[in-house]
């Protein structure tokens, strides 16, 4: 993603006057001790339900290390067109066909890099009875460069990306493990190729995936979706949920509004409820394709309150899982699920 504004280092200048008129406006299956006498009853095999609203965060942290590190302990990169990308894929569907959703491929050929790949979101779905959509997004690729890392021999390789793709990821996959039934068709859209921008190559964008997938939406279809809503850096332990201002001069404002107060009520003052710029910052992320076709859309994106709107960690190799907190996946979690539980309404 990259910041709207007019401090951006690596990010293509955007200018703040629109927005500022705008704004005037698995359970663990313990074996337990030997039996020791014949009338002990077998211990099955059998999991353990998941509570409703049991959002685990420890197991969305597990899921976000998943991601980043390959089965040898290294990190998985998963820059499109590479097999670290295309492992992290797999791992996502096939968690999400293992739990029951119904799991899609949406490929497509774009350039990247100055080279023609083969690109894909991962996308699954899990019906409600309402006749509506409500669509979760995460970008499960990373960044090829950590063009802001301090060390300038670091600059031209490529991410961890634990927050920046993972965290994000983590929520989805743990969402889809513990939601309850919710009245609306869920949604979970996994996207590729969001960090690709800025590069200098002069033939990669941003938000390729999200852009191919909303642009494909039919109009049956984006007319039966309420509602877009991203999760995107989303793990550090002192997170920081301001209100994304390109979703709070959208469409999406009635269910950022809605989102926030869910997070009141439950306590996580992750969520800051900031909305002035200087508190909190436009970026262009993986949502704005889903509102420029209309579906109203929301960013929950980690910013902080400074003129470069990301953490220090941002672009650098420091973007490990030493910034990811279950504490922090948990509350993002769990706002969602009461969110989606009580039928994706909008309005506080
Ligand atoms: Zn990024």
């Amino acid at each position: 993603m990259r910041f709207k504004g007019e401090f951006a280092l690596c990010r293509r200048v955007r200018a703040w006057a629109l927005l500022l008129v705008a704004l005037l406006l698995a359970g663990c299956n313990l074996p337990g001790p030997a039996p020791a006498a014949s009338s002990t009853p077998p211990v099955t095999s059998t999991p353990s339900p998941t509570p409703p609203g049991a959002f685990d965060g420890q197991r969305a942290y597990e899921d976000a290390a998943a991601q980043v590190l390959g089965p040898n302990g290294s990190v998985r990169y998963r820059v499109p067109g590479t097999p670290g990308n295309d492992e992290a894929a797999r791992i996502i569907a096939d968690d999400l066909a293992a739990l029951g959703w119904n799991v899609t491929w949406d490929r497509w050929n774009a350039t990247y890099r100055c080279e023609p790949i083969e690109m894909h979101n991962v996308v699954a779905e899990r019906a409600g009875t309402s006749g509506k959509v409500v669509i979760l997004g995460a970008h499960y690729d990373t960044r090829p460069i950590a063009e802001s890392d301090p060390d300038p021999a670091n600059r031209t390789r490529p991410i961890p990306g634990a927050n920046d793709g993972a965290s994000g990821v983590a929520v989805l996959l743990e969402l889809a493990r513990s939601l309850p039934p919710t009245p609306d068709t869920v949604r979970l859209v996994f996207f590729d190729a969001e960090d690709g921008g800025d590069m200098g190559d002069g033939c990669t964008d941003w938000l390729l995936g999200s852009r191919h997938y909303a642009e494909n939406m039919t109009l049956a279809d984006r007319n039966r979706t309420k509602a877009m809503v991203l999760v995107d850096l989303v793990g550090d332990p002192h997170l920081r949920l301001p209100r994304e201002l390109s979703t709070y001069v959208t469409a999406g404002r009635p269910v950022q509004d809605r989102i926030y107060s869910i997070a009141a009520g439950l306590g996580y003052a992750q969520f800051t409820n900031e909305s002035r710029p200087g508190q909190t910052f436009s970026i262009e992320d993986d949502h704005q394709p889903f509102y420029q076709e209309q579906v109203p859309a929301v960013d929950l994106i980690h910013l902080v309150a400074e003129k470069t709107a990301f953490p220090e960690w941002h672009h650098t190799q420091h973007d490990d899982l030493s910034h990811v907190s279950a504490a922090s996946l948990e509350a993002v979690g769990r706002v969602l699920d009461r969110w989606l539980v009580e039928g994706a309404q909008a309005g506080p």
